[in-house]
């Protein structure tokens, strides 16, 4: 093996080690996109949001069907824990108010 020939090599090492440098915290980021698309907030104004009554404030619902103590932090198809915005089985890829409601409540068990 020539010098020039190690030389070559020890180049082609390096920018692979370079290209993998770069790469590993991009695949990060990839991995976390689904993540960053849960965030968005609800629009009240959402076509399925509307159909549902939904609403930020479950006080301001003037829906007949909706009793006093239902909130979304009590409903069933609220997940995670803690956190004034959170994701709601209904409503894919959105988060909801814990304080909202809509009429697919369902009451935790
Ligand atoms: S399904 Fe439950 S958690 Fe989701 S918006 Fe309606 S009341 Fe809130």
């Amino acid at each position: 093996m020539t010098d020039q020939t190690i030389k070559l090599q020890r180049r082609k090492f390096l920018r692979i080690l370079t290209i993998g440098s770069a790469l590993v915290p991009m695949s990060g980021l990839l991995l976390h996109t689904p993540a960053l698309a849960q965030q968005e907030k609800l629009s009240e104004d959402d076509p399925l949001a509307k159909s549902l009554n939904y609403s930020h404030d479950a006080t301001k619902v003037t829906v007949k069907q909706r009793e006093e103590d239902q909130f979304c932090y009590n409903c069933q198809l609220l997940q995670g824990e803690g956190g004034a915005w959170r994701p709601c089985q209904a409503f894919a890829n959105k988060l909801v108010n814990e304080n909202g409601w809509c009429s697919a409540y369902v009451l935790k068990t």
